[in-house]
């Protein structure tokens, strides 16, 4: 199930203490040659709390998502969580542009800046990763041919190792 994200401002509003909302579900991601996709479940735990104008928020996700290194595109599985926190004036403008009028206040902002922060748009496997030949295709960590680079412009691989995965 799609991860619900937002709470009533109207429950948020009109308690006296703090709110839990924790949730999991899917939350699919694209950044670079990084994803999370439609059947990752990420969960996430929140509290919020309103005093008097100031809202007080603070969250912590977990999750797990796929990189694909930038040159062999071999796939790495990681793990992760993070957590944020922050205090909002919601009658005045803020960053998040969360405030009274809303209906609801949606924390899927939030989530996606603290996932994407942990995400390298540039991963690679490691510094020293070969790549694919760009005239057979072949995972040069792994094996070897005999192709050189001079063949690599007539090569049907030859957009491969810039391919944007
Ligand atoms: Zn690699
Ligand atoms: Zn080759």
């Amino acid at each position: 199930m799609k991860l619900n994200t937002k709470i009533k401002s109207i429950d948020v509003i009109s308690s006296k203490d703090k709110i839990q909302f924790d949730n999991e579900g899917t939350f699919p991601i694209n950044f670079g040659n990084n994803f999370i996709d439609d059947n990752e479940q990420i969960k996430f735990q929140s509290e919020i709390e309103l005093i008097e104008d100031r809202l007080s928020f603070s969250i912590e996700v977990n999750f797990r998502y796929q990189s694909n290194c930038g040159r062999c595109l071999t796939a790495s599985h990681n793990e992760d969580r993070s957590s944020f926190s922050t205090t909002l004036n919601v009658k005045d403008d803020n960053d998040y542009e969360v405030n009274y009028d809303d209906e609801y206040f949606d924390l899927s902002p939030f989530i996606s800046e603290i996932i994407i922060e942990k995400m390298d748009i540039n991963f690679v496997c490691s510094q020293k990763c070969k790549g694919l030949c760009s005239f057979c295709g072949i995972n040069k960590n792994n094996l070897s041919c005999n192709h050189n680079e001079k063949n690599s412009k007539e090569s049907p691989f030859s957009s491969l190792s810039q391919l944007d995965l």
